[in-house]
């Protein structure tokens, strides 16, 4: 029996963060879902297939074949180092557009499963809880304010260089996260059994302490 733990919620609500930090302490694997995305929208846009969902069967076959490897935090497409490339504004609008596709969905999953391994796996993402593990002994749904999760957004790009405005990036989270909701297949909202967590007010740390807290009760 492998123990897994879900870490879902909407963008931008430190759920990479928290998973990666609870997946060092307990010395589990780690599943970063949404790169998978980001990475399938990526392959797309260079194959030139526009990411409409006339093309979903085009995209999902596109996905059977691409050569992605996971290496400690770098994510890797045949000899290329995405890591960075998948992290763009862009990459993100790019996999929630691809991510509303069923069959691109269904390709993913037993990618996904396979992640679960000894001694344990934490996975990050929005459908973690409710589709690719059902059965994993804790959920955690992770939430923090509109306002709140623009800014730390900000913050991020800003440290990178990268220039942004906060209410352009909280447009762009909002649209991203009623997309999440609204679609037809695994729509973003936590499991029954999930327990529910807002991390506005709390720092890293504290988040971490409670789910590790709730992983030991
Ligand atoms: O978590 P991240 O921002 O990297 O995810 C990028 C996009 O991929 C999300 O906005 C969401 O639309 C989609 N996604 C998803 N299911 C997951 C992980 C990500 O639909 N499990």
């Amino acid at each position: 029996h492998i123990p897994v733990i879900c870490i879902d919620g909407p963008t931008a609500s430190g759920k990479g963060t928290l998973a990666a930090v609870v997946a060092q302490k307990l010395g589990y694997h780690f599943l970063d879902s949404g790169s998978l995305y980001r990475i399938t929208g990526l392959a797309a846009t260079r194959a030139q297939i526009p990411l409409d969902v006339a093309n979903e069967q085009a995209i999902a076959d596109l996905l059977q074949s691409l050569p992605i490897h996971f290496e400690g935090s770098h994510i890797w497409l045949g000899p290329e180092d995405v890591s960075e490339l998948i992290r763009t504004e862009e990459a993100g609008m790019n996999a929630s557009r691809v991510s509303a596709f069923p069959m691109v969905r269904a390709a993913l999953i037993d990618l996904q499963r396979r992640f679960r391994a000894l001694p344990g796996l934490v996975a990050d993402g929005r459908d973690m809880g409710t589709v690719i593990f059902p059965v994993a002994p804790l959920k955690v749904y992770l939430t923090a304010s509109a306002a709140c999760r623009a800014e730390r957004r900000y913050k991020q790009l800003i440290s990178k260089g990268i220039s942004a405005t906060l209410p352009s990036l909280r447009a762009d989270l909002e649209a991203r996260d009623a997309r999440d909701a609204n679609r037809s297949v695994a729509p973003l909202r936590p499991a029954q059994d999930a327990k529910l967590l807002d991390n506005s007010e709390l720092s890293v740390d504290q988040s971490v302490e409670i789910v590790l807290n709730w992983w030991q009760s």
